[in-house]
């Protein structure tokens, strides 16, 4: 079922020429922005920020995260393309605004936006640090521990695992397609954004990640926030593993630069040991970044 986004563009283009074909993924055409199926009836939109999730059927209409108002305009005319419902439920699988700054698009076709009990006063208290809480749209409908619902002839349910990428992280499983959206849970092969003011733990990120490759089947399919270019946005539990791996490897690295008394600017370099294969070739700042977080992180 998996097609990588770069495989997924050349369909795309190919359907260009037979777009009757493949009436699916022409939809992306028109647009910047890549609509892909996963499986009955859930997939994932590609435009500006965190994937987008989606479940379109007959009976039901519901988007996990809501990226920037523009993409979020996009997203929602491919959606009119295949449904005229009015959306069910938005989610937002966190508070970072590359998945929350589209609510008020996505949010005024909906009653109601759902999301971890934490993540309204998170989004306030980062839109109050960076100085834009005028354009914030905040999730009405929360949650503590897990959440569930029938929403046309799918299952939708939310658990939080605790503090990992952020202090309101919900992974969204769209049960009967078997087909679970992360968030930024995992930074797919790519140096994952650790936001200690936001709630990030990197020790519960690898506890959480665990969790819930245990929770779950190699059958599953997952979404994820964002990927390296080589590797795709959807995949398989793995991933997390390969998540937890990286967090690991950076936790152990910082510590041990701590031990022998080094500044954190002594500690960066490009290639963190053990890891260096799933990051090698993708934004040494972002490492550098990685390093610095988790020195601070350490050291508190
Ligand atoms: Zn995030």
């Amino acid at each position: 079922m998996r097609m990588n986004r770069r495989d997924f563009l050349k369909t795309s283009a190919l359907s260009a020429v037979g777009a009757s074909a493949f009436p699916i993924r022409s939809w992306a055409l028109s647009r910047a922005g890549v609509f892909t199926p996963i499986r009955r009836g859930v997939g994932t939109f590609a435009g500006r920020g965190g994937t987008i999730g989606w479940l379109i059927s007959d009976g039901a209409l519901v988007l996990v995260d809501s990226q920037f108002p523009e993409s979020a305009e996009e997203c929602l005319t491919g959606i009119r393309e295949r449904s005229t419902r009015s959306i069910d439920l938005l989610i937002n699988s966190h508070h970072h605004g590359d998945h929350t700054s589209g609510n008020g698009v996505l949010g005024a076709e909906t009653t109601n936006i759902l999301a971890h009990r934490n993540v309204p006063v998170l989004q306030r208290a980062s839109a109050q640090r960076r100085g834009n809480l005028d354009g914030q749209v905040y999730a009405d409908l929360l949650y503590d521990a897990s959440w569930s619902r029938d929403i046309g002839d799918e299952v939708v349910r939310l658990k939080y695992y605790g503090n990992a990428h952020t202090g309101g992280d919900s992974v969204i499983h769209f049960e009967k397609a078997d087909v679970a959206h992360l968030g930024d849970l995992v930074f797919n092969r790519r140096p994952p954004y650790i936001d200690l003011p936001g709630g990030s733990s990197t020790e519960g990120w690898i506890d959480v990640v665990e969790k819930i490759h245990a929770d779950f089947s190699d059958e599953t399919v997952f979404i994820y926030g964002h990927a390296h270019p080589s590797f795709g946005i959807t995949g398989t539990r793995d991933d997390l593993l390969a998540q937890a791996d990286f967090l690991s490897a950076l936790i152990e690295y910082v510590e041990g630069g701590i031990k022998d008394g080094k500044s954190s600017e002594e500690l960066l370099v490009d290639h963190l040991p053990g890891v260096e294969k799933h990051y090698s070739d993708n934004n040494v700042g972002g490492i550098h970044r990685c390093i610095r977080t988790v020195f601070s992180e350490l050291s508190q």
